[in-house]
Formats: C-alpha cells, sequence, structure tokens
C-alpha cells in the first residue's frame, strides 16, 4: 500500500493500525444494513455484553468477514449510580446488583455468583476473541479502591476463561479514568505499576473528560502522557476517541489504535456517573440528529448544515463531494448520516494507515489537521441568511460564535501539534503494533486493520 502516498523515503515499515467500531446500544440494524450494503468494512468491533443478544447475525457475519471480536462486559457503567439502569442492564451479570449498582463485593473473587465465570461462559457461548477484563472508572469518588480490584478481576478472569474452556480468548484491559489522572506523573506511575504483570494482551484508555472534542492543550497532553504508557510495553488502544485527535494520537504513534463508534462514542466522560441519573436521559432519544462535517472536524443539525449550506460559498465547504460516500453529495449525507460518518472515518484512517510509521506526523500535519484549520477558517467567515436561520430557529450570532471559536481551535490545534512534533524529533518512540486475535491471523496485510 506504500505506493499510494508517495514519499522519497520509504525505508521505514508501515505497521498496521488498529481501528476498533463500537457497535453500540442503539441503532445496530442501521449497522447491519450498513455492514450488508458492504459500508461497514470493520476488521475489528466490540460488541456490548447489553446488547449482544441483538447483534448476534451482524457479529456472526463480520466475524465471517475475518473481523475481531471483542467483549465489553459493562461493569463499569453497572457499578455507576447513573447509568446501571441504562442499557448496560441487560447484560446477564447486571441482576446479581438486585436492582442496585454492583459493588466492589460483586468482584471477589470467591463469591458464590461467580461473576468471572459467568463472563467466561458467555463469551466462549459467543465465540468472542477477546474480553475487555471487568474494570472500573478509577475515579469514582464514592470508592476509590476500584483498581485495586480491577487488578484482581483481571486476573480471576483469566483463570476462569482458562476454566471454562476459554484458554483461547484473550483479555484487554481498559483503564477508565480521569484525563487528568493520566497525564499526573506520580498517578501515572502507580498505573504503570499495578499493570505490570497482569494477564492482558492490550491496553485500552478511555480518559474521562476526553475526547474528540478536545483543546489544543489538552490534546497535546494527552499524547504526551500516552507516550508516557510505552514502558509497559503493551499495544495501546485509546478508547471512546474518534476525530481529529483520535487520527492525531495514530498520526503521532502514542497509540496502536483508536476505537470509537460509527458518529458516536468519540468522547467520554464519567465524571456525574456516581451521581442518580437524570429524567429521560436514556440514550440518544430526542437529540437532534447530527452530521458530520469532515472538512471541519465537526458535527452539526441538518439545519445548521443547510444554513451553511445556503450561505455564499458554503456548499462546497460542507457537502460531502465524495461520490464513492454521498453520490448525490448533501442529500445522500442527510438521508444517512451514520453510512456518511462510517465511510469518512474508515478512509481517513485508512488513509493514514498507509503511510509509513516515521512519516505520519508530518503527513497529518501537512495534510488533515491544515485541511480541517482552513476549512474552519473559511466556514466561520460564511455570511447567513437572517430569513433562512429565523426559519429554522438557529440564532445567527450564536452560531457564528460558535463557528469562530472552532476556527481559532483548530489553529491552535494545528500550532500545538507542530509544536510537538518539532520537540518530539524525528523517530521518535511509537507504541507496540498490536496483532489480530482471530482465526485468519497472519493472513492480514499492512494497513488499517
Ligand atoms: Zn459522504
Amino acid at each position: 500500500m506504500q505506493n499510494v502516498i508517495q514519499f522519497p523515503y520509504v525505508a521505514s515499515p508501515t505497521q498496521p493500525v488498529a481501528h476498533y467500531i463500537r457497535l453500540g446500544e442503539s441503532g445496530y440494524q442501521k449497522l447491519a444494513n450498513l455492514h450488508a450494503a458492504g459500508r461497514l468494512p470493520a476488521t475489528r468491533v466490540v460488541v456490548d455484553a447489553s446488547r449482544l443478544k441483538h447483534q448476534k447475525e451482524l457479529v456472526a457475519s463480520l466475524k465471517a468477514k475475518g473481523a475481531e471480536v471483542v467483549l465489553d462486559t459493562k461493569v463499569a457503567e453497572l457499578s455507576g449510580v447513573e447509568r446501571f439502569e441504562g442499557y448496560a442492564r441487560h447484560a446477564p451479570w447486571a441482576e446479581l446488583g438486585g436492582g442496585k449498582p454492583l459493588t466492589p463485593n460483586h468482584f471477589d473473587p470467591v463469591a458464590a455468583h461467580d461473576i468471572f465465570g459467568m463472563i467466561a461462559r458467555f463469551a466462549g457461548e459467543h465465540g468472542v476473541d477477546a474480553v475487555l477484563a471487568p474494570t472500573h472508572f478509577v475515579g469514582d469518588p464514592t470508592y476509590t479502591g476500584w483498581f485495586k480490584v480491577d487488578q484482581a478481576s483481571c486476573r480471576a478472569l483469566r483463570g476462569a476463561l482458562d476454566r471454562e474452556g476459554g484458554a483461547h480468548i484473550a483479555i484487554d484491559y481498559p483503564l477508565i479514568a480521569p484525563h487528568t489522572s493520566l497525564n499526573d506523573d506520580a498517578l501515572r506511575s502507580e498505573f504503570l505499576a499495578g499493570l505490570g504483570d497482569l494477564p492482558y494482551d492490550n491496553l485500552w484508555v478511555r480518559a474521562s473528560g476526553f475526547g474528540n472534542d478536545a483543546g489544543p492543550l489538552t490534546t497535546k497532553r494527552f499524547l504526551v502522557a500516552m507516550a508516557g504508557l510505552h514502558n509497559l510495553g503493551k499495544p495501546i488502544i485509546a478508547d471512546y476517541l474518534g476525530g481529529l485527535v483520535g487520527q492525531a494520537s495514530l498520526a503521532f504513534g502514542v497509540v496502536s489504535g483508536i476505537s470509537h463508534g460509527v458518529g458516536e462514542k468519540e468522547r467520554f466522560d464519567a465524571h456525574s456517573w456516581h451521581k442518580p441519573a437524570a429524567k429521560n436521559d436514556n440514550g440518544s432519544f430526542g437529540r437532534a440528529t447530527r452530521i458530520f462535517v469532515a472538512g471541519i472536524d465537526r458535527s452539526v443539525t441538518i439545519n445548521e448544515l443547510e444554513l451553511m449550506a445556503n450561505a455564499k460559498g458554503g456548499r462546497r465547504l460542507v457537502t460531502c463531494c465524495d461520490r464513492a460516500c454521498c453520490a448525490h453529495g448533501l442529500k445522500d449525507t442527510i438521508n444517512d448520516p451514520r453510512q456518511h460518518a462510517a465511510y469518512q472515518n474508515f478512509k481517513m484512517i485508512a488513509e493514514l494507515a498507509a503511510v509509513p510509521d516515521q512519516n505520519r506526523e508530518q503527513h497529518f500535519l501537512n495534510g488533515r489537521t491544515s485541511e480541517v484549520a482552513r476549512q474552519a477558517w473559511q466556514v466561520k467567515n460564511l455570511r447567513f441568511d437572517i430569513d433562512d436561520a429565523a426559519a429554522r430557529k438557529i440564532d445567527v450570532a450564536q452560531f457564528t460564535k460558535r463557528l469562530v471559536d472552532h476556527s481559532k481551535q483548530m489553529g491552535k490545534m494545528l500550532q500545538s501539534l507542530e509544536d510537538l512534533h518539532e520537540s518530539r524529533g524525528r523517530g521518535a518512540p511509537r507504541a507496540r503494533p498490536i496483532a489480530m486475535r482471530h482465526a485468519n491471523q497472519g493472513k492480514g496485510k499492512a494497513g488499517s486493520q
């Protein structure tokens, strides 16, 4: 694939990039349709234990095409006061809580209910390739002992898998932590010490308060923090991370892969998990459909998208011009925002994965990052039709301010990443490449996997 992007020096290797797609809780029929239409070329997926029952066919079909399937037990959500009654409640082990969140006692390796056996049998029955260890949000202010509990759980799950005929099933370890704690040298050392000799393949980092909308400084700190985890010697997956920030993490080689949903789960926040759930805040019900504008790396509502497209010079900036993605432009994008989001995501990651490792930073800065900064600058200069905006119930002043702020942020992002690139220098160490874990292992080729 090295002939796709021409570089005068193609001496460095091109390591694969792991691109996990979280199938998520809702809209799986849409994903099944996308897959059936050949528009969901995922080679690695994460399925929630709470939804697997409804996604069996899709998962079987993905597996048949050689995809790696990773199970999320959802126990982090099941232990959160705000979350345990949401979609996660459909996970088989939710019942152990008896209508309440799961507590540290439920993760006692010698307890009679044997949650690890339940998880191991479920994983075996559904033929998954790996299980995310049943870990928790270590920033939970109501219980500070989760990290210790989770380390024991990881070992207990290994034992249970081996006992229940799942010796071939791998474990990955999700470290779910406030993003600020990852930046803290002392706390990071604690994480490194605790994660040192647990039985797992890949470290997944779910940084709370962080995601595709992170600012330039926060992003830079995250990249540095991820590089600070390389001493573990494990491949690293940035979980719940999409957009330009996710691509930057890959381009800089600080992570081996990223994981996000299709147009969702591109950021993560657990800061209110210990509080009672707000009424009617279950899933995406009632939220306006959002559409990914690839050129500026932001999602907007249909009304906002149309307002921008109607402005002078706006259409070419916000319309998907990729015929293979949206054959009829704006109309197709609005008709099927998920298909568009999925296609754009796969395309951008595959393009990055085709670039030799040592050239990825420069390629990403000169290409995607510069382009987003330039287009965000152009979009903020659009002049909107007041009547059109009023009819769409959009406050022009507010909307323009958002676009101006975004443009500033993208300009600073480019600067911030360029600074980091210069300070790291060429040949900075990169995260360990990740292996594929499924029946077709070894048949894969370089590229986005
Ligand atoms: Zn499109």
